[in-house]
């Protein structure tokens, strides 16, 4: 299988290296030159397998260059040892949806369903292309993918990975979380700034000649781990279709029978993944795409138009706090299969902030469906699932949950739906807890221990050991240190 870039440049790539460029030259995404099919009979025999066995068969689709025993052999690291579930996804019936808790692995959000497996990938990437230097991965986070991914590329390999993080910007629980991340080629630095800043900085020494040159003499090379990376996005397909297995299994559909999925959605991964699986030939119903407040999403599905010169909310579900949504490109790319139009559409939106795709509506409105929560419906439908249910929503899920009930509330479509989970409860514990109208104590164990009584679940094991874990990276710095600390890092003089 080639890639090749959503904005026309003639290169086709091999999927090894589609995933350690991560973009492509002319600054589009990568993707597939077709969208490999799967019978029937293929998804029927996905059944009995382990979620590693089912991995292993959709990936081997895409990234045809890698052998079936390296495949194997990554998907093995990436979530034989490392997950706190047996099934690593697992479908949980709860008040007539079907929820899918995403959030198993160690760092206890979705994005491990990518980052445990993208720097396994990267690694036997490195391998097949037969690459020599040493790969630096630089991540600006608000909170959750730092940690994911430091939690993934932990000793991996030939590469090296540098997290940046707004200093006092993010909760306690994320500073613990990176700030006791073991592994000797990772480093973990806070800016001071907000976020923007951080991310800024880091834009800028990737721009920077400069520093690449620097970085050449001492065998280094960027590179990102952020989600337009094609290796975090072909992982996230096999758990739609591992959920449509469960569902087989359980009796609760017949294979063929469509089923919807709710998500919860910021940069458009997730979803988008949903879509490539049901071009792929899984019976998948409606995508229903859920946003909080920032509903950027929620008008361009309902209007054709995307229009980003608007407000931005800091919500309860703040990996949906999101206004570009860079991942939507490769939809675009799909439903018109006009490089030209995309990048025109790409140009429009960094120029002007907005574009008009309104002629695609008649598709977008086949595959998706879109609705919004702000705080006040989110906090609202945690504490009615959990009246209803007992269960415990983290507040990204809650969006989506909401968005899935209005769906079929205003459709009557009644196919089962399976509601993508994406955190657990105990990553937004304070949220949690005043949604369900409890108190919010100040220490955020205390938090974890309060919602154990009201949730009845464990607390995740990466979560709770945090407290003993001893602070391994205290550094702070100022924005225009950033650079320099990076070439430190690599062991450049400068
Ligand atoms: C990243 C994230 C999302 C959004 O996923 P996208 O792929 O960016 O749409 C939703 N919920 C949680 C908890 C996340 O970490």
């Amino acid at each position: 299988m080639d890639y090749f870039s959503t904005r026309g440049a003639a290169e086709r790539v091999s999927s090894a290296a589609a995933i350690l460029r991560g973009l492509a030259a002319d600054g589009g995404l990568f993707v597939p030159a077709a969208f490999p099919q799967v019978s029937r009979a293929d998804i029927e025999a996905l059944v009995p397998l382990s979620y590693e066995e089912r991995a292993v068969r959709i990936l081997r689709l895409y990234l045809t260059d890698y052998t079936e025993a390296e495949l194997t052999g990554c998907v093995q690291r990436a979530y034989g040892h490392t997950f706190d579930d047996a099934r690593r996804a697992p479908l949980r019936a709860v008040g007539g949806l079907s929820v899918l808790e995403l959030w198993h692995g160690p760092t206890s959000a979705f994005k491990d369903m990518a980052l445990q497996l993208l720097p396994q990938l990267m690694s036997a990437a490195r391998g097949k292309m037969g690459e020599q230097e040493t790969v630096l991965i630089l991540v600006a986070t608000s909170g959750d993918t730092g940690k994911a991914a430091l939690a993934g590329f932990a000793d991996a390999p030939g590469i090296q990975m540098m997290v940046f993080y707004p200093d006092g910007g993010v909760s306690p629980v994320q500073r613990l979380q990176m700030a006791t991340q073991e592994g000797a080629n990772v480093k973990v630095v806070a800016v001071r700034g907000n976020f923007d800043d951080a991310q800024r900085g880091v834009k800028e020494i990737f721009s920077d000649a400069a520093t690449a040159k620097t970085l050449a003499a001492a065998h280094t090379r960027l590179s990102s781990a952020n989600s337009i990376n094609w290796g975090r996005l072909a992982p996230q397909i096999v758990y739609y279709f591992s959920a449509y297995a469960d569902l087989l299994a359980e009796g609760a559909v017949r294979c063929g029978d469509a089923v919807n999925y709710a998500v919860p959605t910021g940069n458009f991964g997730n979803i988008l993944a949903g879509f490539y699986a049901k071009r792929m030939g899984l019976p998948v119903g409606r995508l229903v795409c859920a946003s909080n407040a920032n509903n950027v999403l929620t008008d361009f599905l309902q209007s054709g138009v995307y229009d980003r010169r608007r407000a931005f909310y800091q919500t309860i579900s703040p990996s949906m706090d999101i206004l570009v949504s860079s991942n939507l490109e490769r939809l675009l790319y799909h439903l018109t299969e006009d490089t030209r139009q995309v990048a025109a559409w790409m140009r429009s939106l960094a120029e002007k902030g907005v574009y008009d795709a309104s002629g695609l509506l008649p598709q977008l409105r086949e595959h998706f469906w879109a609705a919004f929560a702000d705080d006040a419906a989110t906090r609202e439908e945690i504490r009615s699932v959990y009246e209803r249910t007992k269960y415990t929503l983290d507040p990204h899920t809650a969006v989506a949950y909401s968005a899935a009930e209005r769906y079929r509330k205003e459709t009557g479509d009644a196919r089962p739906t399976a509601v993508l989970s994406t955190a657990s409860p105990y990553k937004f514990a304070a949220s949690v807890l005043s949604a369900l109208g409890a108190a919010v104590d100040a220490d955020p164990f205390a938090q974890m221990a309060h919602l154990r009584e009201l949730s009845g679940m464990e607390i995740p094991q990466g979560l709770a050991g945090l407290r003993a874990q001893p602070v391994r990276h205290t550094d702070v710095c100022e924005r225009d240190e950033m650079r320099a600390v990076v070439l430190d890092f690599a062991g450049c003089a400068h």
